[in-house]
């Protein structure tokens, strides 16, 4: 009896504990515009270590050599001498068999737990078991901390004959839409050369760069075979804005 009492004040104690830590970091630096934390993201001040907190609906969690190469590549650009670390973590879900960004916006909020403060930039990415409800579209960055990929569509266009591999897949939109968080193109990171594809937004006018704008469709149509790479002018413009 005392023992359960004790934990069940112990388990009280905790959780209060967690809610508070909570609301403590997250203290205003995320859910602000993408591209705002370019710069943060490939400097090593204020912040020294990055953290990506991957948080998939059932069914739909990444594979190792995806969130591997997610990190050695980053690992060639951001300078955090404290480390990039990746915690991946399942969350129920959704029900739903497209999402609007709404609806994600609302289950990032109620299930993020890693947030940007004291020395640490934190990046929150979500793998949901349904469609967007924009179609043609595998994933989106729409703050500066917050990416979201559509697993059902990955899923969908991979793994199958003819198709790219999963992992594949998973690599390329990992790479593309953390180039957006750090600042590519031209939206938090300046362009030190004109490279911009300005009729599809913020993406690399050259057609075998990571940047370029329908190269998840492409990857997955399985007209590259490869991981495509950032281009020079991709480079030159995160180097121009702190990047190793
Ligand atoms: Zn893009
Ligand atoms: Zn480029």
């Amino acid at each position: 009896m005392f023992k359960r009492r004790s934990l069940y004040i112990l388990l009280i104690f905790s959780l209060t504990f967690v809610a508070c830590e909570k609301k403590d970091i997250d203290d205003g630096k995320d859910y602000q515009s993408l591209g705002t934390s370019a710069h943060n993201l490939l400097v090593d001040t204020p912040y020294s270590s990055l953290t990506i907190e991957i948080q998939y609906m059932p069914g739909y969690a990444p594979d190792n050599s995806s969130v591997n190469a997610l990190k050695f590549f980053l690992n060639q650009y951001l300078n955090k001498p404290n480390g990039i670390r990746v915690l991946e973590e399942p969350i129920p879900a959704s029900g739903k068999s497209t999402l609007s960004l709404n609806d994600i916006v609302s289950i990032e909020k109620k299930y993020r737990t890693v947030f940007t403060g004291n020395n640490q930039i934190g990046v929150h990415i979500l793998i949901t078991d349904g469609k967007y409800d924009v179609s043609d579209i595998f994933a989106n960055s729409y703050w500066n901390t917050s990416i979201c990929v559509f697993g059902k569509t990955v899923f969908d266009n991979s793994g199958n004959a003819g198709q790219i591999t999963r992992s594949q897949l998973f690599t390329v939109l990992f790479e593309h839409e953390f180039g957006h968080l750090l600042g590519l193109v031209n939206q938090g990171s300046p362009m030190q050369t004109n490279h911009q594809d300005v009729a599809n937004g913020a993406h690399c006018t050259n057609k075998n760069c990571l940047m370029y704008y329908d190269i998840e469709t492409a990857s997955a149509g399985g007209s590259i075979g490869n991981i495509p790479s950032l281009d020079s002018n991709c480079i030159t413009d995160l180097k121009a804005n702190g990047a190793k």
